[in-house]
């Protein structure tokens, strides 16, 4: 299969040599584990426990109470020390649970899900998108009856720098994903299945097509910014375009990333809910790989466990550079949707931009958006707050991929005034 190249995009240098190479390790047992009950796109969940009761490890401590939410489990066995609030990476602060943990864990150990029908299954175990969207993976697997799905896509791109947890896992857990990508196919009724991955990970592309065998195909796809995004992997696979205003189920292709599929897996074949994760830890730090950490640990105690930052720091980011959020504090928990924590030196991050940046009509910024929109135009009409002309030049449609700003010669903070644009017109009523 040959793939075709999408509009637009960048050759970021890619920065995962230090962490492709080793396996994921578990880290130690954290002092505390904190987990905000909003880890997922949709209605956030409502506390099950309270202060004082006794969790064991896979236990709901969030409960989901509308189709679009994902439900929460302890990910240790220990003691709700608090039903409290924290600071989340996006700033925002939101209701939680708290837990100490027990010194000893038996990760082998948990609550397993009930038996029950793998739409169900899947709920239960509080499955979401892994590859940063967070989106519940229980309401992709009911897609609208009038449309049907043909074609399940893998995502194993991981084309954001620094990232490799879906690289190792792609290396360390080949089975499980492609019994994820046949239950996702069964589920909804799909004759093909597609498993994507950027040309810069042969060893992935080798064991995923022999852990594959006939059941699925791996397509190797050009290693190009943002190659991962749902409808420019569409576009790069099956040669469709997901047309504006439309969802991606509309061309007939359903996106799941890899390691949602190893979750879905071990949801649906060993009644094990998500409670940990395997994320990349790079950058300044003296150990950097990737380490599968238990939901809700502090980014503090998670680079502890990768032996501590390393010089002067100039920013921690969580998930990656071009899509990630840059930390105001370390006492924040990683929650499902954290792919990765990188630490930033002196001199690796550009100055900060004071006030607004002229505009030179370069033009880059156009021909680097992968959405076809011309985001230096609704910057300008952002800056001066007129929505109305945000919403004619399809700001909406921004996937915030950050190629725009990366290429402004002028520094120019274009995602953040499109992504302040795409917020207003939300709460007019404009739907993504
Ligand atoms: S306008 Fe949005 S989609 Fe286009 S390059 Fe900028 S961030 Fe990406
Ligand atoms: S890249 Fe920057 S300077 Fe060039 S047109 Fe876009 S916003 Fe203007």
């Amino acid at each position: 299969m040959s793939p075709r190249r999408f509009r637009g995009g960048i050759h970021p240098p890619d920065h995962k040599e230090k962490t492709r190479g080793g396996s994921s390790a578990r880290i130690g047992v954290p002092e505390r584990i904190v987990l905000p009950m909003v880890q997922h796109l949709g209605t956030p969940c409502v506390p099950a426990v309270e202060a004082g009761d006794v969790v064991e490890r896979g236990q709901v401590v969030g409960r989901a109470e509308a189709m679009v939410s994902a439900p929460i489990h302890s990910p240790v066995a220990g003691t709700v020390i608090a039903v409290t609030e924290t600071l989340t990476a996006t700033g925002a602060r939101v209701p939680a649970v708290e837990i100490a943990p027990e010194a000893e864990q038996d990760w082998d150990r948990f609550v397993p899900l009930e038996d029950a029908e793998v739409v169900h299954t899947v709920r239960a175990a509080g499955i979401v998108g892994l590859g940063g969207a967070a989106f519940p993976s229980a309401v992709k697997l009911t897609p609208p009856q009038d449309m049907p799905v043909s074609t399940v896509i893998l995502n194993g791109c991981e084309c954001e720098p620094y990232l490799t947890c879906d690289h190792r896992t792609m290396l360390e857990r080949p089975g499980r994903v492609v019994a994820g990508g046949r239950i996702i196919a069964e589920a909804v009724g799909a004759s093909r299945t597609v498993i994507g991955i950027e040309a810069n990970k042969f060893d992935a592309v080798d064991t995923m097509r022999s852990a594959a065998g006939g059941s699925a195909e791996v397509c190797v796809l050009p290693a190009h910014y943002p190659q991962g995004a749902e409808k420019q992997l569409i576009r790069s696979v099956l040669g469709i375009e997901v047309p504006h205003g439309k969802l991606p189920a509309a061309t007939g292709a359903l996106v799941h990333n890899v390691s949602t599929a190893a979750a879905i897996a071990d949801a649906v074949e060993d009644r094990r809910p998500l409670m940990e994760r395997v994320m990349t830890v790079t950058g300044h730090v003296a150990r950097p790989g990737n380490y599968l950490v238990p939901i809700g640990t502090l980014v503090s105690d998670v680079l502890a466990a990768a032996g501590g930052t390393v010089g002067e720091v100039a920013r921690v980011i969580v998930g990656g550079p071009m899509t990630g959020m840059p930390l105001a504090g370390l006492d924040v928990p990683v929650v499902k949707a954290t792919g990765g924590i990188v630490v930033f030196a002196q001199g690796e991050v550009a100055p900060a931009v004071l006030g607004d940046q002229p505009c030179i009509r370069c033009a880059r910024c156009v021909a680097a958006c992968p959405m076809w929109l011309e985001p230096y135009v609704i910057g300008i009409h952002a800056n001066r707050r007129d929505w109305d002309a945000t919403e004619r030049y399809h700001a909406i449609d921004c996937i915030e991929c950050g190629c725009c700003s990366y290429v402004c010669p002028t520094s120019r903070p274009l995602v953040q005034l499109i992504r302040r644009a795409k917020h207003m017109l939300m709460e007019r009523g404009s739907k993504l």
